[in-house]
């Protein structure tokens, strides 16, 4: 038997038909839903995208320092080659008046090698390069204190060494054994040498790193080895001393200073 219940369709109801204006309010609303979930995803992909980018640059900028590193080193090492390489600087007039053989100011134990060269004021305003001598010749009798240093500049600008290259003297006391001193006279209250003695200085300076296969880096203040105030001048102004080794750059390369 094949009886079709059609009562039960009879009580569904009828769909109801939406009136123009009730579509027209759903279709607004759908829409901006749409538009409210599409700004939330056009926001969620910048922020992403603005945070990938961060990222993303921050490692490419990690690589490039990393990859930099190296290059500056190098460059810094060239420089340093070049500077030994290039220096010529001749021997400036040196009075050699060695001091006498005595276990204060010149023990006359060998000096074996030259890794840096020290530069020193004399504490003692107005004094001359020859009483500075004289005052290192004088410990050897008055046996007062322990020191010396190889070469003396006075404010004239004049040198006189004091010691043989191949011995120590006793200037930095930690570094006796691997340097050479230079001690420089002084008229200014502030410890600033005169042109004479700083041009001098300069001089004497390039030779001996001409000598040794040194660099100005190597150059250093009694100061870096110790702390000690000296040359006053040098540690109280970093920049006098950054351009005294800029000096000694130009003087390598060019043989001159411009200052
Ligand atoms: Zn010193």
């Amino acid at each position: 038997m094949d009886v079709i219940d059609i009562s039960r369709r009879e009580e569904r109801p009828a769909p109801r038909r939406r009136n123009r204006k009730e579509i027209l309010a759903r279709r607004r609303k759908r829409r901006r839903q749409m538009m409210i979930a599409r700004a939330i995803a056009v926001t969620f992909a910048l922020v992403c995208g603005m945070g990938l980018g961060a990222m993303t640059w921050k490692v490419i900028t990690l690589l490039a320092d990393y990859g930099d590193a190296p290059q500056e080193t190098l460059s810094q090492e060239q420089e340093r080659e070049e500077l030994i390489r290039e220096n010529n600087a001749v021997r400036p007039v040196i009075e050699e008046n060695f001091l006498r053989m005595n276990p204060y100011s010149r023990p006359g134990e060998p000096l074996e090698t030259v890794k840096n060269i020290f530069v020193h004021y004399t504490a003692n305003k107005g004094t001359s390069a020859r009483q500075n001598r004289s005052y290192f010749e004088n410990l050897g009798t008055s046996g007062e204190t322990s020191a010396s240093a190889h070469f003396v500049i006075g404010y004239e600008g004049e040198i006189i060494q004091c010691l043989p290259l191949e011995e120590i003297g006793y200037a930095v006391k930690s570094r006796n054994y691997d340097s050479i001193s230079i001690e420089c006279c002084y008229l200014s209250e502030d410890g600033s040498f005169t042109d004479a003695t700083y041009l001098s200085l300069v001089k004497l300076t390039a030779w001996l790193l001409n000598e040794y296969d040194l660099s100005p880096e190597d150059v250093l203040r009694h100061y870096d080895v110790g702390g000690k105030k000296c040359p006053l001048y040098f540690v109280e102004n970093e920049g006098a001393w950054e351009d005294f080794r800029k000096d000694l750059k130009e003087y390598i390369l060019r043989g001159k200073i411009s200052g």
